[in-house]
């Protein structure tokens, strides 16, 4: 089943149970059946089915915990979440297909309601293993996945508001809830696989929209600048994407996002520039 139509079994109860679900694990890593059902007062019977069509769906896994199961959402589980609440919103009027399974997302095509075509993207941190994340960003426990996977939809939503405010070359953002980020759809094609005619115009452009973040969003800086996350729009123009790993006033950061680019253009168009004259300007020195 793809999500839209995962998305579309979810009835009023199930959405309710799932949701219950999710609040609950923020105090149990597999929130206790008995649990569950003191909070939400159903039948057994009718938690019972719920809960199984919820497990078929994939929407949440289990596990026992002392003698009885414990439910836990999953990734699936919290798209569905999303994709309800930004229906709700009138962000989304209907979702498409997939267009890219990246690290730490999934985003899909949607429709909102003028049917204009839009992208969701749907955060997923520490899908790769629970090792590498817990190395990367010191979290101790399991449970803080859900929560940081939502923390990254919001850092992405706040960042993109930031920057269209100050005219940057970004997708717009239209609405974010949980993991979820809805955003314009740029179309167009990755630096990376693109033959620039006018590479010198656009290195200009994407330094001056890096200084745009840093002069106007607080010294924002991306942190994983590079030829995969821009994109060239048709009219040539290029769209710096993925930002939910930016940092504030980090200078080591700007510098290696600013080597990142500079990097390629210099090896695919021989392009040349001082990366001091660049960070100098960028910080408006
Ligand atoms: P990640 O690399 O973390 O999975 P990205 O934000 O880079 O996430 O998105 C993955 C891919 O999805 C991009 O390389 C691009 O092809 C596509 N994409 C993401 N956002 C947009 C957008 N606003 N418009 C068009 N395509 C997009
Ligand atoms: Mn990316």
């Amino acid at each position: 089943l793809t999500l839209a139509e995962r998305a579309s079994l979810v009835g009023p109860l199930d959405y309710k149970v799932l949701k219950t679900i999710y609040e609950l694990n923020s105090n149990y890593e597999y929130v206790p059946y008995s649990v569950i059902i003191n909070k939400l007062g159903l039948l057994e019977r009718e938690l019972k089915e719920v809960l199984l069509k919820l497990y078929n769906l994939k929407l949440v896994s289990k596990e026992k915990v002392l003698k009885e199961t414990g439910y836990r959402i999953t990734f699936a589980g919290l798209d569905t979440l999303a994709i309800k609440k930004l229906y709700a919103n009138k962000v989304l009027n209907k979702l498409g297909i997939i267009i890219g399974e990246g690290k730490e997302s999934n985003v899909y095509f949607g429709y909102d309601f003028s049917d204009e075509t839009i992208i969701v993207k749907f955060h997923r941190v520490g899908r790769t293993s629970y090792k590498n994340i817990r190395k990367i960003r010191g979290i101790k426990y399991k449970e803080d996945w859900i929560k940081l996977t939502i923390e990254n939809a919001e850092r992405e939503f706040s960042a993109l508001s930031c920057l269209t405010n100050n005219y940057a070359n970004v997708p717009k953002p239209l609405g974010q809830a949980y993991n979820a980020v809805a955003m314009e759809y740029i179309q167009g094609n990755e630096l990376y696989r693109t033959n620039l005619n006018n590479p010198e115009e656009v290195l200009e452009e994407i330094i001056s929209n890096v200084r745009i973040a840093y002069q106007y969003c607080g010294k924002l800086v991306h942190g994983d600048l590079s030829e995969y996350n821009i994109l060239i729009r048709e009219d040539g123009k290029p769209y710096i994407i993925d930002w939910p790993q930016w940092k504030k006033d980090d200078e080591d950061l700007l510098f290696r996002d600013l080597t990142n680019i500079l990097y390629y253009f210099n090896k695919k168009y021989e392009i040349y520039k001082d990366i001091d004259q660049v960070i100098n300007y960028i910080k408006g020195e």
